[in-house]
């Protein structure tokens, strides 16, 4: 679980996360959705601390990861993310791409990782491209690849930032469906997403942020349908 308690983060003068209090039980997949620049990048960027927060805990499975003395390497080998820019290492194989993390940062030796390695592609359907390089993927496959490189490192949770955004519309389906049947495999997930069908459907929770804040969360199927919010209701009256 994550729990997330008064989370403030300003870059100089601009404060852009202004409060935030949430929490993710374990198993749950909580979705969030917002107009650009509402904060919804750094929130995830302070979770697994990519970005340091100006004040507030952040509490994954009890352990207070903002605690200075929290050994960074530790906190992001438990927390997977996935950008919208996938990040792959462009000049390493796929299966190096797999294997790198696992041997610096989980001691595993080399057959062991390339062992979990095989099983995260094979999973994300990709077993066949081991040896490629990035830059011979297609962008879905590509989003796959790092999906696989983050379950490698057996993530308690799963970070995904707009995961679909830079993907051509007709491979975005392959990647929602392995964050489907990862859902389905009862992994802990926030979703930055633009993808409401994928809200409805798959998320537990769904989180409105609009300048710094969260305006309104609930279910998913009540929030879309529903609104409470005069400003989430504007939001969705824009993307759905
Ligand atoms: P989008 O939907 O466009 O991805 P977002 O909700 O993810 O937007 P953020 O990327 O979190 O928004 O940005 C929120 C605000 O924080 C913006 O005003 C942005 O300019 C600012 N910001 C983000 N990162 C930095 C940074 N490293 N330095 C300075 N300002 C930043
Ligand atoms: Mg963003």
């Amino acid at each position: 679980a994550i729990e997330i308690r008064q989370l403030h983060k300003s870059f100089g003068d601009n404060e852009v996360l202004k409060g935030i209090d949430f929490t993710v039980d374990k198993g749950q997949v909580v979705c969030v959705i917002g107009p650009s620049g509402s904060g919804k990048s750094t929130l995830l960027r302070c979770v697994n601390r990519l970005e340091e927060p100006t004040s507030g805990q952040i509490l994954v499975e009890g352990i207070d990861i903002t605690d200075p003395d929290t050994e960074l390497d530790q906190v992001r080998s438990r927390i997977g993310m996935v950008f919208q820019q996938f990040n792959l290492f462009p000049h390493m194989t796929v299966l190096r791409n797999l294997t790198i993390a696992q041997q610096r940062v989980k001691k595993r030796g080399r057959a062991e990782a390339e062992r979990i390695a095989r099983e995260n592609l094979d999973k994300v359907g990709l077993a066949d491209k081991i040896a490629a390089y990035p830059a011979h993927l297609s962008g879905g496959q590509q989003q796959r690849v790092a999906i696989a490189r983050a379950l490698s490192m057996d993530p308690d949770m799963m970070l995904f930032d707009e995961p679909t955004s830079a993907l051509d519309p007709e491979l975005v389906g392959d990647v929602l469906d392995v964050m489907k049947r990862l859902a389905a495999a009862g992994m802990t997930m926030m979703v930055v997403t633009h993808e409401m069908g994928f809200a409805r459907e798959v998320g537990d929770k769904l989180v409105f942020m609009d300048g710094g804040v969260i305006v309104e969360e609930g279910d998913p199927v009540k929030v879309l349908s529903d609104p409470q919010h005069s400003r989430t209701q504007s939001f969705l009256s824009k993307v759905l």
